[in-house]
């Protein structure tokens, strides 16, 4: 537990210092050599190496450990019974999250009076129709999608696979066995690849500050305000809520147990890159089964995100109100609709949401260009709602754990 909060207290520090740093030394960079073509480019290449560390983690941590869980389950009926109330609770999380990001829109008002030019070039890509999003579920070839670490894929292959491995009697379980043992060899890697953490989170973060400065901060401020304060009310109210009516347990011990998921959310701005982390802190904070958190958050990361959904409500109100365009009560509902959807079908990297928001634009009739107004300061949205979804995420986990009978450690 010491060895725990030590690595805890490191990370922190890593992002307080990074944060700091960042914002010191960015008005120099350009004009400053030594920290234009050494300091930063190292800086970044730390950043980098963090983010495949953890990436390298990712497809057989992930499908190890799925194998395993869904053949210890052992009870097609139980895993059925987990998956529908995951579901149902990462719809409702996610729809309520919108309706967070709509309040905070609409009292906000950022972009009420913006002068907006012209001639802005929408920098979005097409979003996926929604009947192929449903088809990709589907793997077609279980190698390719680890190749392509495509989660959802690998999360249907890996459910059939544990549940063929019940089917098949004596072998089976020898083969579920072995995946047991490469998910418990997996974990020691995530706790070794954790050890460089406190250096990643600090450059990542150090390497944002620069680039951003505090000056982008002054005329989105109250964009940025909206996302972050949403953010804050949905976590502090919505999962707090989860917390302490399903589990029994105070806010205070829910968010101090995955404080380490949620910084590296924060700094990756990956929900995949940080699931990694995400499963080592419920296991080991909350000891939630394997059974439940390898079903419950592999899945999470790739479609739960409710930062991603209350993000999308914010712009959608404010593009609508820096173009003026009046937005009815049922265009706000088709926005809820939509956004349930968009975050449904972004995925868990860094700037998704951002090509998702095109969805719900086009959807409620809101002109795309919008998309360029926010994609200035993309990065320091996504920081905030990447680390959303990731709590979102184990506090979907920690409630079904609780309903399943798992006793959560104090
Ligand atoms: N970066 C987010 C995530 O990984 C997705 C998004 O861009 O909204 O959860």
């Amino acid at each position: 537990m010491r060895k725990h909060s030590s690595l805890l207290l490191k990370i922190s520090v890593g992002f307080v210092l990074g944060i700091i740093f960042g914002f010191a030394v960015g008005p120099f960079v350009s004009s400053t050599p030594l920290l234009a073509d050494y300091v930063m480019p190292f800086i970044d290449l730390v950043g980098k190496i963090f983010l495949r560390l953890l990436m390298m983690l990712i497809v057989p941590l992930v499908f190890t450990s799925l194998v395993a869980g869904a053949a210890s389950v052992g009870d097609a009926r139980k895993l059925g019974r987990i998956g529908i109330k995951t579901l149902v609770l990462y719809l409702l999380t996610t729809a309520v999250a919108i309706v967070i990001g709509l309040v905070c829109g609409n009292l906000f008002q950022a972009g009420a009076g913006m002068n907006i030019p012209g001639d802005l070039q929408a920098t979005a890509r097409e979003a996926k129709p929604i009947v192929d999003v449903i088809l990709d579920i589907f793997p077609s070839n279980p190698i390719a999608s680890m190749v392509n670490a495509n989660m959802l894929q690998i999360i249907i292959f890996a459910i059939f696979f544990g549940v063929a491995c019940i089917i098949a009697g004596e072998r089976g379980k020898r083969i579920s066995d072995a995946f047991e043992n490469i998910a418990s060899v997996m974990y020691s890697l995530t706790h070794i690849v954790m050890l460089t953490a406190p250096y990643g989170v600090f450059a990542l973060i150090a390497g944002t500050a620069a680039k951003f400065g505090l000056a982008i901060l002054a005329p989105f401020a109250k964009v940025i305000a909206a996302v972050y304060i949403g953010c804050i009310i949905h976590a502090v109210a919505v999962y707090s809520f989860m917390v302490v009516v399903s589990c029994h347990r105070s806010p205070l011990w829910f968010f101090k147990g995955i404080q380490e998921a949620a910084i590296t959310a924060f700094v990756t701005r990956s929900s995949s890159g940080t699931l990694p982390i995400t499963l080592s802190n419920v296991r080991e904070n909350f000891g939630i089964s394997e059974g439940v958190s390898s079903f419950v958050l592999p899945l999470g990361a790739t479609i739960n995100m409710d930062g991603t959904a209350l993000y999308q409500g914010v712009c959608a109100l404010f593009v609508a109100q820096a173009f003026n365009v009046p937005l009815t009560l049922d265009m706000q509902i088709g926005i809820v609709a939509t956004a349930t959807l968009a975050s449904i079908g972004t995925a868990g990297v860094p700037g998704a949401g951002l090509i998702m928001l095109t969805m719900v634009l086009t959807s409620v009739g809101l002109p795309i260009e919008g998309i360029a107004l926010v994609a200035g300061i993309d990065v320091i949205l996504d920081a905030a709602r990447t680390c959303l979804n990731v709590i979102g995420d184990t506090a979907v986990c920690a409630v079904v754990a609780t309903s399943e009978g798992e006793q959560l450690t104090v």
